[in-house]
């Protein structure tokens, strides 16, 4: 197991009826800013269970920050942020209105000219405006973790941004909200926490036996819960089981000791950038070609997956590590998710040279556990994901 030190200070509230206790967690005497996204809060009831709770504070509101949240939307609260002297926010949503929310939190107290170098030359944030969340869509974990990514619409371009500072002091997690979330969304939430935990488990072993079996463990509830909660999103009980393995494939405990990957998110990154394609989605179209282009080098731990989580007892470690990258791609399909690029665009030819070269042209010359997949490496991988 490699060295670590591990601090995640964000407090969770989970179950139901939790959003009445949300005004106990803002400190007194707050200025509220309550960010939302399209409007999906003012229709299941979620926005008045917030109000309600906030009854004691002063808030104002900002609504409409988009799926994948834009730099240009975000720059409108900013001014509001600084014009009003807020000096608490809470995002209520999925993982864009909550990314939002942690660049906001960043970029109200930082001093430079251009916040979106925070993003462009990634600016790690050691102290943000504090913020809590309220969250509507269990998928990205980004209420337990202090990791954000931002688009810029304008230029199509899709960064990661975090830092220590970005943590929410708390995040309100009531599996009754599930219940109004759409399928493919519910299909998208799935799909994200199991790439999540595939990207920090299927590298190389360092025989981190707990790490390696929490990951196994989350990526088993949801397999398990997956069709209950795709048939009936109000069951109580899957939907519970379906929010905190959300939230615990992406807050930092399975990542401790290990190497991990993240290459799949950051080509995936691109195709939303690109395409506007659902930001799980991406992940399901890339994860098969990175698997079988990264073969060898991920091979022990393809097949202790295929082992472990899907049972595969005939074959060698070859044969296995094969079962483990075509069970996952199943897996997928089973959710409603298709894998094949071409299956979302008509214009996908000329992709991975698009993305080959926006990563030559930023540096970015080595991705994956290893450091070893090139820009070439990319090209190759999204060529075999049309
Ligand atoms: P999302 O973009 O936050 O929301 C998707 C859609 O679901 C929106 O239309 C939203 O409507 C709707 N929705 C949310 N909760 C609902 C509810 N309870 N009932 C009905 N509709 C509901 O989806 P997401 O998958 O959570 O977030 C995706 C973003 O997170 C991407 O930008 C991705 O890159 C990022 N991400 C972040 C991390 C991280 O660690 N920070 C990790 C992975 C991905 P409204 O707009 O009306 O709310
Ligand atoms: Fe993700």
């Amino acid at each position: 197991m490699n060295n670590f030190q591990y601090k995640n200070p964000t407090k969770i509230l989970f179950g139901k009826g939790q959003i009445e206790n949300l005004a106990t967690e803002i400190p007194e005497n707050s200025k509220v800013l309550m960010l939302y996204g399209g409007g999906s809060i003012k229709t299941n009831g979620i926005y008045e269970q917030v109000s309600k709770a906030l009854s004691n504070f002063e808030v104002i509101e900002f609504g409409g920050i988009p799926a994948n949240p834009e730099y240009e939307v975000l720059l409108e609260a900013l001014d509001i942020i600084k014009a009003e002297n807020i000096t608490f926010l809470l995002g209520v949503g999925g993982g864009s209105v909550i990314d939002g929310t942690k660049f906001l939190s960043a970029a109200a107290l930082y001093e430079g000219e251009e916040p979106w170098d925070i993003l462009a030359k990634n600016m790690r944030t050691l102290v943000g405006m504090p913020f809590g969340t309220v969250l509507t869509l269990p998928a990205t974990g980004s209420e337990m973790n202090s990791g954000a990514v931002i688009t810029r619409a304008e230029t199509k371009e899709k960064f990661a941004m975090g830092g220590p500072g970005l943590f929410p002091v708390f995040s309100i997690l009531d599996p009754e909200v599930v219940k109004s979330i759409p399928t493919r969304q519910i299909a998208n939430g799935l799909a994200d926490a199991f790439t999540h935990v595939l990207e920090q488990y299927m590298t190389y072993t360092v025989d981190a036996k707990l790490q390696d079996r929490f990951a196994e463990s989350i990526l088993q509830t949801l397999i398990e819960v997956a069709p209950a909660i795709l048939k009936d999103p109000s069951d109580y009980k899957a939907a519970s089981n379906f929010m905190w393995s959300c939230t615990m494939a992406l807050n930092g405990l399975i990542q401790q000791g290990v190497p991990s990957d993240w290459a799949v998110h950051m080509m995936g990154h691109e195709l939303t950038a690109l395409f506007g394609i659902d930001h799980a989605r991406t992940l399901a179209i890339i994860a098969e070609s990175h698997y079988t282009f990264n073969l060898d080098s991920k091979k022990d731990k393809l097949a202790q997956y295929a082992e472990r989580v899907w049972n595969v007892t005939e074959g060698t470690k070859d044969d296995k590590a094969k079962a483990g990258i075509k069970k996952t791609t199943e897996f997928f399909h089973s959710l409603g998710i298709k894998t094949k690029l071409s299956e979302y665009t008509e214009d996908y030819k000329g992709t991975a040279q698009i993305i080959s070269k926006r990563f030559e042209e930023r540096g970015w010359k080595g991705l994956g556990e290893h450091g070893k997949v090139t820009p070439k490496a990319v090209e190759k991988i999204v060529k075999m994901s049309y």
